[in-house]
Parts: C-alpha cells; structure tokens; sequence
C-alpha cells in the first residue's frame, strides 16, 4: 500500500500530490453515503484525495472507491495488535480492508477519550506497523492560544509522535487543527495557520512531511490557505459531507499545486 508522496518545502519547491482529507467523523448511512461516494468519484484533481470514514463503513468505502483515485481510511486505531481490547480496531484489520489512512490524536478522541501524547504515538506507530499512514493531529484550545502557551502544546503533541517513530515520521501526515476553529465556523487565519506549519516544519524530520491544515475549511476560504507556504493539504470535517463543498476545496488544493 502506497503512503503518501514526500511534499518538499516551499511553493516553489512542491513535489505533488497536495492532499485533501475527509474527516466524516460519526454521520453516515449505508444510503447518504452511496450518494456522498458516487457524487466524489465525478470529481477528478491533481489533489490526492481520501475520506475517513466511520469503521463500519469502511468496508463500503471500500467498495465504492477501489477503482477511483481516492483513498480512504480510518478516524482512529488501535495502538494493540490483537487481544483483550473490546471496541478496539487493529491497524492490520484496517489495512485488510485498504485503508490507506488512520487519524490518530484528532482532539475529540484526545479531549473526550481522554487518550493521551504516548497513546498517540503509539497509535501513529501501529499504524505504520501495518503499512496505514497515520495523520497526526495537533491543536491548541483557545485558552492554550490566549495564554500564550500554543507554541508549547502543540511541540508536546508532536515530539511524543518524532521521539518514537523517528525516521519512520517521514511516512506520516500532520495535521494542524486549533481546537477553537474545529466545526466552529471559525478558520484560523492564513498567516495564523502559515505560522504554526512553519514552526512544525522547521521541528527534526518534519521537512518532508505533509502538513494539513484542520478547522473549518470551506470552498470559501480554502485557496487562501493553500496559497501559503507550508500548508500542502487540509483536513475537512463538516465540509467534507457535502460533496460539491469537499470537492470545490479539492480543487483549490490542485489549482495550488
Ligand atoms: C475535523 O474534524 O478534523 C475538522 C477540521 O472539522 P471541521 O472542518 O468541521 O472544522
């Protein structure tokens, strides 16, 4: 299974594909996302494209997008390989079923299971054990931003993922989502979203992995992230279950590339 395509630094330095990530996280159904698959597959970039999809219907992703260019994958998974884990998902039953992506550390698994940095990291590394690209997500909460300690957080969540997998960082995504713009309606700025991927990138073995943007990405506002420096991708939540939205943003991914 492939990962993704080393991204170099710098407009001017791009080696493509940009990718673009759908997050579903819990919606669906066997019949809205027939439709939501279908209405995708008609919609070809240069973006490199995928949808994260509830575990039960990955199977059903599966299905639909084999023979397109999209990918799909998973919104978590489990740091175990097999045993005494009830609810648990393991990497290579994933990659069973062709995921070419797991989310790992997105902030609603962090705040409301509570999983923590090692847990993280040994999800990310599971993940690679199985040959399924783990996106990292970091993000600060608006308190973190407004008391100044954003910069710290967001090194905390990224350094437990570098210090385990070391080189293996390089077959990774990273995802940039401040917890404050997640389905809120409110996107970081650009230059607010430009400042923390350059931090990122300038971190030990971040220089080629790609760095998406997270938090209320819209067709709206899309170009204008991706006209920045370091940002090569989003990850989309709620725009994502509308086709015409999530492809409108696929397309400005491509148009930067
Ligand atoms: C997300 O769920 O990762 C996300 C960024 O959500 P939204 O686009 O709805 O803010």
């Amino acid at each position: 299974m492939d990962s993704v395509a080393p991204i170099r630094h710098g407009a001017a330095s791009r080696s493509l594909p940009r990718l673009v990530v759908g997050n579903w996280k819990l919606h669906g159904s066997l019949a809205a996302n027939a439709a939501l698959l279908a209405a995708l597959d008609g919609g070809a970039s240069d973006c490199a494209m995928a949808v994260c999809v509830p575990f039960p219907y990955i199977a059903q992703a599966q299905a639909a997008l084999r023979t397109t260019r999209i990918a799909w994958g998973a919104q978590d998974v489990s740091e175990h390989v097999a045993g005494a884990y009830t609810g648990d998902v393991s990497a290579a039953m994933l990659a069973e079923f062709g995921c070419r992506y797991a989310l790992v550390g997105h902030s609603e698994r962090r705040h409301l299971h509570h999983e923590t940095d090692a847990e993280v990291a040994a999800k990310a590394m599971a993940a690679l054990d199985a040959a399924v690209t783990p996106i990292v997500c970091v993000g600060e909460t608006l308190a973190e931003r407004e008391r100044g300690a954003m910069q710290d957080v967001i090194l905390r969540q990224l350094a437990a993922v570098v210090t385990r997998l070391g080189d293996a960082m390089a077959r990774t995504a990273v995802a940039y989502e401040p917890i404050w713009a997640i389905g809120t309606g409110r996107t970081a700025t650009p230059a607010q979203a430009q400042e923390v991927h350059a931090l990122l990138r300038r971190q030990p073995q971040m220089s080629c992995v790609p760095l998406l943007y997270g938090g209320s990405v819209k067709a709206a506002n899309a170009a204008a992230l991706f006209a920045q420096d370091d940002i090569d991708g989003a990850l989309v939540g709620g725009a994502s279950l509308d086709a015409k939205e999530f492809l409108a943003i696929v397309h400005a991914a491509g148009a930067h590339a």
